[in-house]
């Protein structure tokens, strides 16, 4: 059966959004327009190897077939409004959308001994703004606004390609979908955006090297054990009882931890495949021994690792990162209970780049953000 092609309500009902179609829709899309299957692959390149952005820069198509395809087709680009760079080297961009909305992506590098970049880690956005309101997140309280198309995920992320290329002279090693939004929320782009960027004709990013995460929705959980992707699944858990979850997480409530721990062992049972649980430590709130006890218990439920994240704070939110000294017993505690555990330091703190930091305050001038 053929894809439904996304067509765009926003122009007109018979062009599409080139940057919004999958590999295959794009090949669908040239057929029915009587172009050659290979020139279909020619523009997937074009669109994300060589970053076209429009057709007249399609030099290897002719004239004609550029019109065919402008006559129904258009293609839609981010730009970029803003860099910001911490003094670690971590580096915040934030891209203007067609609509005027905004959303940022943030670069992660990580270097060897002697500066020569080593992990360069894009962190993506999937949706402007959140609708799942999570207690200690900025985007969350920013409200639900879109979903990104495909391109406008790809597009966020050829952009910082580019960068790495000039800066680092390699380009970025790997992609976690953690930026704004809640990545299975937008799922069917999400995919797209994972198969694009895998593409030997993309930026040929292994999908082993992207890791999407997500707050816990079941039904998707699944859907991706049965499409057998394989990219790799964080999950942001952040209190391991329902009680504690409830009081920060609002989906905790419709999605509780039994309905993900159905789903992520069905998740194993179908893949194979350990998952990451993100684990944000708050003073006081989630950060002593029966918490580390009950996070073991949660690891156990299928191959993992836990990362223990240290907080960014937020303005305005009264949960507050863990003071050293419990984290150290909480480390210890997790390590007597035989679970792996990794602590993630805070990185761009200083631009409000840390994990629960994106946001954009609506309103306010382009290329402003919420300051902390
Ligand atoms: S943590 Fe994720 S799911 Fe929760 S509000 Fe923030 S972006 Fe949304």
């Amino acid at each position: 059966m053929r894809e439904t092609m996304i067509s765009t309500e926003t122009v007109s009902d018979k062009k599409y959004d080139l940057k919004s179609l999958s590999k295959a829709q794009l090949v669908q899309l040239c057929d029915e327009l009587g172009i050659e299957k290979f020139r279909s692959k020619q523009i997937f390149q074009w669109l994300y190897q060589k970053g076209a952005q429009s057709f007249d820069e399609m030099t290897n198509l002719s004239k004609d077939l550029r019109e065919r395809l402008a006559s129904v087709a258009f293609i839609r680009n981010i730009s970029l409004a803003q860099k910001q760079v911490s003094k670690d080297g971590t580096t915040k961009f934030l891209f203007n959308l067609f609509d005027n909305r905004q959303v940022e992506a943030v670069l992660i590098p990580e270097f060897f001994p002697d500066g020569v970049a080593d992990r360069l880690t894009v962190c993506v956005s999937s949706q402007v703004g959140c609708v799942f309101g999570c207690a200690f997140c900025a985007t969350g309280k920013m409200g639900f606004f879109r979903n990104l198309t495909p391109g406008e995920i790809v597009d966020q992320i050829t952009t910082i390609n580019t960068y790495c290329l000039e800066i680092h002279g390699k380009k970025i090693t790997n992609v976690v979908y953690m930026g704004m939004g809640e990545p299975l929320h937008n799922y069917q782009s999400v995919i797209h955006s994972t198969d694009i960027l895998s593409d030997k004709l993309g930026i040929e990013l292994s999908q082993k090297r992207i890791t999407v995460s997500t707050v816990g929705l079941a039904k998707q959980i699944k859907q991706i054990a049965e499409d057998e992707h394989q990219f790799n699944l964080a999950i942001s858990l952040h209190a391991p009882s329902d009680e504690k979850r409830d009081k920060i997480m609002p989906i905790n409530s419709s999605m509780n931890l039994a309905s993900l721990k159905e789903a992520l062992q069905y998740y194993y049972t179908k893949t194979s495949k350990s998952v990451t649980f993100e684990y944000l430590l708050f003073d006081e709130f989630n950060d002593c021994d029966e918490d580390a006890k009950n996070l073991a218990t949660i690891s156990k439920w299928l191959p993992s690792k836990v990362n223990i994240i240290m907080y960014n704070n937020v303005l305005g939110v009264e949960l507050q990162r863990a003071r050293e000294d419990r984290l150290n017993k909480f480390m210890r505690a997790l390590t007597k209970h035989n679970v792996r555990a990794t602590v993630r330091r805070s990185r761009g703190d200083d631009i409000d780049a840390g994990c629960g930091q994106l946001a954009i305050r609506e309103g306010q001038p382009q290329g402003k953000t919420i300051a902390k």
